[in-house]
């Protein structure tokens, strides 16, 4: 009856019979959420789970400084970005000074498939060119740009085949398990290197590469060391612009580097970034250099209404606030390197276990059949995930063969919590999935 709420497969029932199919959600028989607190999420049922995969509520879910930010402004205004405000203006300073000194000059959007669809059409806006370098096994985003530079099977299966002519790949830079291994990872530089050489000697010298800086999609794959600077030398020789996209591993997460690109020693010409930069609100933006954003100018309008917003500005200013005032990149250094440790020794007990890839609150456990032959072990993955929800821990699969546990909790995730995370996931290796 009208007024009563309703059982959570109702709701579940009534998604799927009116959203398109194609906007699927976690777990086939998933619980219904109705509140988060921290690191925590809480179901109608009351009961909490622990979650373990959120770099979307970066502060942590309901963090009350963001509620009173965005509360305070929107009862005072909330408008399109044409219009003249404060929040505008220390917000975009601010973000601007997280990164080096050249990155000066901010674009504000929505999301990070529209950051590196932006990002892709400066690229092109500043070169004159159309043709961009993309790395395989990549997610950017969904919209025309940054699906065409998306090539991750695991979203679409036929990513490769269906790439439009001005994307070219190069090989995914996965020293564990990608085409070069081990020490020979150190290839995977000059193979790209090359790539773009020959684009050049054929006429077609690309208007960049967008890659991400430490390889999220993967799992939170470090790049082989000097990845970043030889592609970046290699790509600014021929004119091209580097792109950094920082949707996932950038602000914080990985401890030991504010930016991925940090840990590749690099500077990228153009950053995009979101996801955590909002902690839920639609936040994303690209910076760049001054010179670069102008020639946007030859792509013709840009205008994003609700793009630096005064509620998305005041809430992105708390979102920085809190990482400060709480030491949560401190936080994702020293609870991350005590999860990968619990991680690496469950590793030492089951054979299950490939290797924990990952740095901070970042992390990422592969499981494989063979240690040897690195065969995915897919369905295991699955089935962990689906017995760990039973143990009160939300956790789902990535990478191209959805055989590894993306690990990325809110920043102000305890040290209790992760310890709650791997004693589940001990008992699941230990009595079976
Ligand atoms: N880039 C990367 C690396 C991402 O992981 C994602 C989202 N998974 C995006 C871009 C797109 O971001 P959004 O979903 O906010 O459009």
């Amino acid at each position: 009856p009208a007024g009563e709420p309703s059982a959570p497969d109702d709701v579940l029932a009534r998604r799927e019979a009116v959203l398109a199919e194609v906007q699927e959600h976690y777990y086939s028989v998933p619980p219904q959420i109705e509140r988060g607190w921290r690191e925590y999420l809480v179901g109608v049922d009351g009961r909490v789970y622990l979650d373990m995969v959120n770099n979307v509520a970066s502060v942590g879910h309901a963090h009350p400084r963001v509620v009173e930010a965005a509360y305070r402004q929107l009862r005072l205004v909330n408008t399109n970005s044409r219009f003249n405000y404060r929040a505008i203006a220390d917000y975009a300073e601010r973000i601007a000074a997280t990164l080096p000194d050249e990155l000066d000059t901010v674009f504000f959007v929505n999301s990070g498939s529209e950051a590196a669809d932006l990002a892709i059409r400066l690229a092109m806006a500043t070169t004159g060119r159309t043709d961009m370098v993309a790395m395989r096994e990549a997610y950017h985003g969904w919209t025309f740009a940054s699906d065409a530079v998306s090539t991750s099977v695991a979203d679409n299966p036929s990513a490769l085949s269906t790439r439009p002519e001005w994307v070219h790949t190069v090989a995914a830079a996965n020293s564990y398990r990608g085409e070069l291994r081990g020490a020979d990872a150190s290839g995977y530089g000059p193979q790209a290197v090359q790539l773009i050489d020959e684009l050049a000697a054929a006429g077609t010298p690309p208007a960049g590469i967008i890659c991400e800086t430490y390889f999220g999609n993967a799992g939170g794959v470090a790049l082989p060391d000097g990845y970043l600077s030889q592609v970046y030398e290699a790509i600014r020789r021929h004119g091209g612009i580097a792109i950094a996209d920082e949707v996932q591993v950038g602000f914080g997460r990985l401890g030991e580097w504010f930016w991925g690109f940090q840990q590749q020693g690099v500077v990228p010409d153009v950053v995009a970034v979101a996801k955590s930069i909002g902690a839920g609100q639609p936040i994303g933006a690209v910076i760049t250099r001054r010179e670069i954003a102008d020639r946007y100018r030859t792509q013709g309008y840009f205008f994003s209404s609700t793009g630096g917003s005064p509620v998305s500005a005041v809430i992105g200013m708390a979102v920085l606030d809190v990482i400060r005032d709480e030491g949560l990149q401190e936080n994702a250094r020293v609870v991350g390197a005590h999860l990968k440790n619990r991680l690496e020794a469950l590793g030492r007990e089951h054979d299950i276990v490939g290797t924990v890839h990952g740095s901070g609150l970042y992390l990422g456990l592969e499981f494989v059949r063979d240690r040897e032959t690195l065969e995915p072990a897919t369905e295991e993955t699955a089935a962990i995930c689906d017995r760990l929800l039973e143990l009160g821990v939300i956790m789902q699969p990535t990478g191209d063969h959805q055989n590894v546990l993306k690990i990325k909790p809110p920043l102000c995730i305890t040290r209790e919590s992760v310890d709650y995370f791997a004693d589940q996931l001990s008992r699941v290796l230990v009595t079976g999935w």
